[in-house]
C-alpha cells in the first residue's frame, strides 16, 4: 500500500540539491516512491510534486493537474510520473502566473515561465516520451523541473511586491471569479 510521505519545507537542504539521475526506473524502490508521491500530491491538493520534496534527491516528479481547492482552474489530466526529465526547447514568449508550492505553505508568487516547452522524460514503465506543453501544464512542468535542479519558485519572482499570502491570494481569486 502506498503511504503518505512527509513534505520537506523550505529550509530543508534536500530542496537545494541537484537531484541525481535514476538508473533503473523499474527498480521496486523507484516504483514505490512513485506510488507514494501520487497519494501524497493528491492528499495535499497539489498539481505536482518532485522527489526532493519527499526527501528523495532523485530526478523524478509527478505532474497531476486537476481542479482542486488550491488551483480551482487547473486542467484535468491523469497524473504522469516523469523520470530524468529534460527540457528540449522553450518559447521566447514568457507569461507571468501565480504559483504556490507544497514546500512553501501559505505563500504565492507571480512567476515568469516560458509559455510553451518541449520536453522528454521516461514514464513509470521506463519508456521514453516526448511531449509539448503550453500554459498551465508548461508552468507546472517548469516548476517541478526547478525542484530537481535545487530551485524553488521564489527564486524566480522578480520583485517581493509580487508575493502574496495564500489567504490574500484566495480572496483575490474569488473576487475576480
Ligand atoms: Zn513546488
Amino acid at each position: 500500500m502506498p503511504i503518505l510521505r512527509q513534505i520537506a519545507q523550505l529550509g530543508q537542504p534536500v530542496l537545494r540539491e541537484v537531484a541525481g539521475q535514476i538508473a533503473d526506473p523499474e527498480n521496486p524502490a523507484v516504483q514505490r516512491l512513485i506510488a507514494d508521491m501520487l497519494v501524497t500530491v493528491a492528499d495535499a491538493n497539489g498539481v505536482g510534486i518532485a522527489a526532493p520534496q519527499v526527501y528523495e534527491p532523485l530526478s523524478l516528479f509527478i505532474v497531476a493537474s486537476r481542479p482542486n481547492p488550491r488551483y480551482p482552474h487547473a486542467p484535468q489530466m491523469d497524473p504522469v510520473a516523469m523520470i530524468n526529465p529534460e527540457i528540449l526547447w522553450v518559447s521566447d514568449e514568457k507569461e507571468k502566473g501565480w504559483e504556490g508550492c507544497l514546500s512553501i505553505p501559505g505563500l504565492r508568487g507571480l512567476v515568469p515561465r516560458h509559455k510553451r516547452i518541449a520536453v522528454r522524460y521516461l514514464n513509470s514503465a521506463g519508456e521514453l516520451r516526448e511531449e509539448e506543453y503550453s500554459d498551465f501544464l508548461a508552468r507546472v512542468f517548469q516548476h517541478e523541473f526547478d525542484h530537481v535542479q535545487g530551485m524553488v519558485f521564489i527564486d524566480r519572482v522578480e520583485s517581493t511586491l509580487e508575493l502574496m499570502t495564500e489567504k490574500e491570494y484566495s480572496r483575490s481569486v474569488h473576487s475576480h471569479a
